[in-house]
């Protein structure tokens, strides 16, 4: 395909990624002169802040995703294409896919964000990954299969252990996934009337550095850690976690057997990264102050993939859904100032905040001068998440849930679809195989 087959060779804009940055940049050309085609190998956006809820049973996957070809509906311009990119080639402006096509562009965005960062080796089919919809799906079938095992389980040490769940990572995603793993146990266990009491359900949380939440100030960090305490997480801080063998870790000298391990130590930048380039230390695509690559202006790198530095900031930009989103607004601006011959800007970041909660009315959140923690963050954090939500549709059902939790302390999808195989195999196994293999995984 070539440009001029687009439209009535009107500049053809490629964006490889429909995530917060590349659904950004495809919203803001809708009405420019020019023709967009967005590339995904998914067919859908995903709401990444709140994959934690799906894999706690708090949401359905399609209250926090939403069809790429629904989004743009109205965008006549924007053509979507379900595909996996491949390779790029700058110098003769080609976009290869895995199918064997490809498609030529004029200007090309690179937003295919980042991927889990497994621990190297075997040990990495022992962890359970929270990027996509499927790790959320799979967390959720692990967690509720042990918890329906437990229940039945006379045997005390194997019940334990069978609800015994390993969070590892202290960032805003461990944070929020112990959390939320412990209220699930609160809410859950004992449902049935079986052998399994919330006693039995224990929730590690373990992170490598002196303290959770580093990117947040210190006196946040302290009041996150009391509130993942008083919900009855067990935090454990300057702590490593040693594989011992599927099922089986040891934290701080303790030997645990354990149903799932949940791996938030981290991301990368997926493999495309590599086909962009140049690369900085940390793997992002090193970008230009305008988020174009400086050896080919006509391509931009935005969100998790891009490493980029504005004037002002001592830091490379962090991971973040308005980091991308701002650079998808950013880069269809200078796209349009391009072809109407005016100079680029350079990029500028305006800082929102961040947040994290932790559980029903926990929360931290800071944002320039201002501190928020408990419940007045919380429901700062419900706001912002509502708002952010792509979709009428799924803000509704998403309030619908929260508020249905939130007067009926249960969790509305706790339906288990196991295969014939799932509930003979033995509890403590690796992951199940039915989990599709994560870039890192297959890539390694
Ligand atoms: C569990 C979790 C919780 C988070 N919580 C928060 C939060 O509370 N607040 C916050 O600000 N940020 C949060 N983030 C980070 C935020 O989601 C990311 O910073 C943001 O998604 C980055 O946007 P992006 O457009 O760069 O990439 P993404 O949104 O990840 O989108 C990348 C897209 O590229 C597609 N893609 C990848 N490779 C290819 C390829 N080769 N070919 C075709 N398509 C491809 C993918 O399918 C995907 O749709 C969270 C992330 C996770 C995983």
């Amino acid at each position: 395909m070539t440009s001029t087959e687009t439209g009535a060779g009107r500049p053809h804009v490629v964006i490889v990624g429909g995530g917060f940055g590349g659904l950004r940049a495809a919203v803001s050309l809708a009405d420019a002169d020019v023709d967009v085609t967005i590339i995904d190998k998914r067919n859908h956006h995903v709401f990444q802040p709140l994959l934690y809820q799906v894999a706690t049973a708090g949401l359905a996957v399609s209250d926090i995703a939403m069809p790429l070809r629904a989004v743009l509906r109205r965008s006549k311009n924007v053509r979507v294409l379900l595909g996996e990119v491949e390779d790029i080639d700058t110098d003769t402006c080609r976009v290869q896919l895995y199918d064997g096509s490809h498609v030529e562009f004029d200007y090309l965005v690179v937003a295919a964000g980042a991927r889990t960062r497994y621990p190297r080796g075997e040990e990495a089919q022992y962890v359970f990954g929270l990027k996509t919809l499927e790790d959320a799906r799979a967390i959720r079938q692990r967690v509720l299969t042990c918890m329906e095992m437990a229940e039945s389980e006379p045997d005390a040490a194997q019940r334990r252990a069978l609800s015994t769940f390993v969070v590892v990572g202290g960032g805003p995603t461990g944070v929020e996934m112990a959390g939320a793993l412990r209220e699930l146990a609160m809410t859950n266990a004992g449902m049935g009337r079986g052998h399994l009491s919330e006693g039995d359900v224990r929730v590690v949380l373990v992170e490598r550095g002196d303290r959770v939440l580093s990117s947040f100030d210190p006196p946040l960090s302290e009041s996150a850690q009391r509130q993942l305490e008083a919900l009855g997480v067990e935090v454990e801080t300057a702590t490593d976690l040693a594989f011992e063998g599927p099922g089986r870790v040891a934290v701080g000298g303790e030997s645990l057997r354990v149903g799932a391990i949940v791996w938030a130590a981290g991301v990368e930048p997926v493999s495309l990264a590599e086909k962009v380039g140049p690369l900085a230390s940390d793997g992002r695509v090193e970008v230009a102050e305008d988020c174009s690559l400086p050896h080919a202006p006509r391509v931009f790198a935005i969100g998790d993939i891009a490493h980029c530095t504005p004037e002002g900031h001592s830091e490379p930009l962090p991971g973040l859904a308005p980091v991308a989103m701002q650079q998808g607004e950013h880069v269809a601006r200078q796209i349009r100032r391009t072809i109407a011959g005016k100079d680029r800007e350079a990029f500028s970041y305006n800082d929102r905040g961040t947040m994290a909660t932790i559980g029903r009315s926990r929360a931290v959140a800071q944002r320039g001068k201002m501190r928020l923690t408990g419940t007045l963050a919380w429901f700062a954090w419900l706001v912002v998440h509502l708002v952010t939500l792509v979709g009428f549709r799924n803000r509704m059902a998403v309030f619908l849930n929260w508020a249905w939790h939130y007067f009926t302390f249960r969790q509305g999808h706790r339906i288990l679809l196991p295969s014939a195989t799932q509930l003979d195999r033995p509890a403590l196994d690796p992951a199940p195989d039915s989990a599709p293999e994560p870039e890192a995984r297959r890539a390694s």
